[in-house]
């Protein structure tokens, strides 16, 4: 598990407003109900922060149609368009990620012309001000503080995790302050178990996490269960009552 993010420019002077931008958004993607819990702790975080611009989330014809009602009570939109498949097998073989071919469905956010400005984000972000996030920055100017000057060699897992976020600096012009957690890597939030009495996410003897990546997976798992959960219940029951 890697978590990534970025901050705004400290130099940078944006000025913060609160009136509703109808004509931008944020858009996201989920082809199944598995990664639809991210898209929904993704929306749910920028709700929490009152984000000022739509919510959008492309979906495809798998996903089902009690998760479409979830999804519609968080995002104000949402699109059904047709898988994209990059249909590179031998290269996403070779990342040991079968499952990222379809990922290119994520270029039909420029379909969407209603809007002038779209940043999309992957349905494995969140967006954060804890406080935790900010000591973890803290912790990246000290350590890598000359890394730009410092033997290359020594860095390239700093690089590599930086270019492989890039579009995520578009977010900061949205929103002040907003830093983006991406739990980027085969293993995602949803996969861990969490225990809903002691709030705690809990670890199988394999992973490897550090008080850092745990305390990110506690802010997913928090929204999850805080906002999400409660969600999934009501419409599971409407369902069964019809
Ligand atoms: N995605 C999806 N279904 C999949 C795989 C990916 O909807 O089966 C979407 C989802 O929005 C996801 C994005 O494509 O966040 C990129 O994939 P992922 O986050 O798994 O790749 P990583 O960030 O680990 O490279
Ligand atoms: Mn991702």
């Amino acid at each position: 598990l890697v978590v990534s993010l970025l901050v705004r420019d400290a130099n940078s002077s944006i000025t913060f407003s609160m009136h509703v931008v109808t004509d931008q958004a944020f858009v996201t993607l989920a082809t199944d109900d598995v990664y639809c819990q991210g898209a929904l702790v993704l929306g749910q975080s920028l709700r929490n922060h009152t984000t000022s611009r739509k919510l959008a989330v492309l979906i495809t014809p798998e996903v089902s149609s009690g998760m479409r009602s979830v999804l519609r009570s968080v995002f104000d939109e949402v699109t059904e368009v047709d898988a994209l498949d990059s249909a590179d097998s031998v290269h996403l073989a070779l990342l040991q990620r079968p499952e990222l071919g379809v990922t290119f469905t994520k270029l039909h956010c420029w379909t969407l012309t209603h809007y002038s400005k779209c940043v999309f984000m992957d349905a494995d972000t969140l967006v954060s001000r804890a406080g935790a996030v900010v000591m973890f920055v803290s912790v990246l100017d000290v350590f890598f503080s000359n890394w730009a000057t410092a033997d290359i060699g020594k860095h390239l897992p700093f690089i590599y995790n930086l270019s492989s976020s890039a579009v995520y600096t578009y977010v900061p012009a949205f929103n002040q302050d907003t830093k983006v957690v991406h739990f980027l890597g085969a293993t995602k939030p949803w996969n861990y178990k969490y225990n809903l009495q002691t709030k705690r996410v809990m670890q199988d003897g394999t992973a490897s996490g550090s008080f850092h990546q745990l305390s990110f997976l506690a802010l997913w798992w928090n929204i999850y269960s805080a906002s999400i959960l409660p969600l999934l219940e009501k419409f599971q029951k409407m369902e069964e009552s019809e």
